[in-house]
């Protein structure tokens, strides 16, 4: 590895001190006898001031010779300078060049499209690596939040043989000589595995055939879920507040600078962690439509609209909890005082992002389930396993999952959901 630092390392030392840095080229001009490269590397940029005769003539040759993205290895001296970026500047005594790279195809103003289409390329950007970086703090909360509070990593198969969440979206696969279908929940599973381990979670790809082309609906996504036995509603709610609340903490504590730069305020995230979440009815969130001027018939789920106007009125998330049975996926039990209305939640997030998080307790009813079911078209002996779950020690459980990216486009303000992962698939893209 050697004697190399990371570029935010050298940009904290002093006057006259050595520096040794490698990346890639940043940007780079150059004007007779001087070359002025900057450089990048995970941790930051750092402007180099190559000269002619201070640093071998084949290195100075080098650097006035290497395009951007050129990988690079440089020793120098720290010079104090307040109009080099970070104040730091590198006075080259050495500059060596690993690789001398091709006409870098992505230059400023380029289109979504074109970003999108070179992707493997543009993960390089500042915005991307900032993004990444971020999601990384993010997926780490979420194993440490749920390992602190007594649950087991938990992996269910990707590759199931029914829907958990309608069958419109599934992913089909060929099989061998038979068919299958990409995960679209770990639920059914999750619900297998709390009669061993109680309390399981996991973060893992999610698929789902979205024919809607939103800014918030992926094809792939990762879903961090988790599933309880003895959970009620109430206490699935609170656990998931708990939880973002938590994300939101330990991302302030690594990257306020990140979020600024990616255009959050992260006063703004401060602000919310300070203050009670509510949970109303989803009768509650159609009242408040309806006196401002929305009316929607009870029956229906939340479409994005709707969602968007009612959170315009708070500044932090919400839960939402009772959605009317008939809407909901076939696990989500009816509410014993209002059987019209199911025992189940949707956090949605304010600033116009909509629902980050779904979750519900669990039909315990074996003829509840069956006629869920049979509702919705299953073929229900595809489903016995799942049922065997009510035959043998059945206990109350809920469960929840949040879309991570859904939840990392928020936090970071993004203007698309396609930021937040690194290699996007929607309906219309499936590379690079
Ligand atoms: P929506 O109504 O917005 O499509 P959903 O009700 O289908 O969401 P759930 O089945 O409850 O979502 O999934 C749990 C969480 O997974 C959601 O709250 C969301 O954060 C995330 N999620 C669901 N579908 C997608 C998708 N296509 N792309 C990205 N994230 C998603
Ligand atoms: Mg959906």
């Amino acid at each position: 590895m050697q004697d190399y630092q990371k570029i935010s390392e050298a940009l904290k030392k002093s006057e006259g001190e050595k520096a040794k840095v490698r990346g890639w080229i940043y940007r780079t001009r150059s004007s007779g006898k001087l070359a002025f490269v900057t450089v990048r590397d995970e941790s930051g940029i750092i402007q180099v001031i190559v000269e002619k005769g201070k640093l071998p003539d084949e290195d100075f040759n080098s650097a006035r010779k290497a395009l951007i993205e050129s990988s690079v290895e440089i020793e120098g001296t720290i010079h104090e300078d307040e109009r080099a970026p970070g104040g730091r500047e590198i006075h080259a005594a050495s500059f060596h060049v690993i690789h001398f790279a091709e006409d870098f195809p992505i230059t400023k103003d380029q289109s979504m499209e074109f970003l999108l289409d070179n992707r493997h390329l543009w993960l390089r950007s500042r915005k991307l690596t900032t993004i990444l970086k971020i999601r990384s703090t993010l997926t780490g909360a979420i194993h440490e939040f749920f390992r602190s509070h007594g649950f087991y990593e938990f992996h269910p198969p990707i590759l199931q043989p029914s829907q958990c969440e309608g069958g419109a979206t599934l992913f089909e696969v060929n099989y061998y000589e038979d068919k299958t279908y990409l995960s679209q929940s770990w639920q059914l599973y999750a619900e297998a595995a709390i009669f061993a381990l109680e309390r399981v979670y996991d973060v893992a790809p999610t698929f789902r055939a979205e024919r809607s082309k939103t800014s918030r609906h992926l094809s792939e996504f990762w879903m961090a879920e988790m599933e309880a036995a003895w959970f009620d509603l109430n206490d699935v709610t609170e656990f998931a507040k708990k939880e973002v609340k938590f994300i939101i903490k330990k991302i302030l504590e690594e990257h306020e600078e990140d979020l600024r730069f990616l255009g959050r305020d992260p006063e703004a995230l401060k602000k919310m962690l300070d203050k009670q979440w509510p949970t109303i009815k989803y009768r509650e969130a159609l009242e408040i439509l309806k006196k401002d001027g929305m009316e929607v018939p009870f029956g229906k789920d939340l479409r994005t609209i709707e969602e968007q106007r009612l959170m315009k009125h708070f500044d932090t998330p919400v839960v939402v909890t009772h959605y009317p049975k008939e809407a909901m996926a076939f696990y989500k039990p009816s509410d014993p005082e209002h059987p019209d209305e199911a025992l189940c939640f949707d956090m949605l997030a304010p600033e116009g992002y909509g629902e980050i998080v779904g979750g519900s307790q669990r039909s315990t009813d074996i003829n509840e389930l069956v006629e869920s079911l049979k509702k919705q078209g299953e073929d229900v002996s595809k489903y016995e396993w799942y049922l065997d779950l009510r035959r043998y020690g059945s206990v109350p459980h809920s469960g929840y999952g949040l879309g991570v990216e859904r939840t990392l486009a928020w936090i970071c303000k993004l203007d698309n959901i396609k930021d937040a992962i690194p290699f996007p698939r929607t309906m219309s893209r499936k590379s690079p």
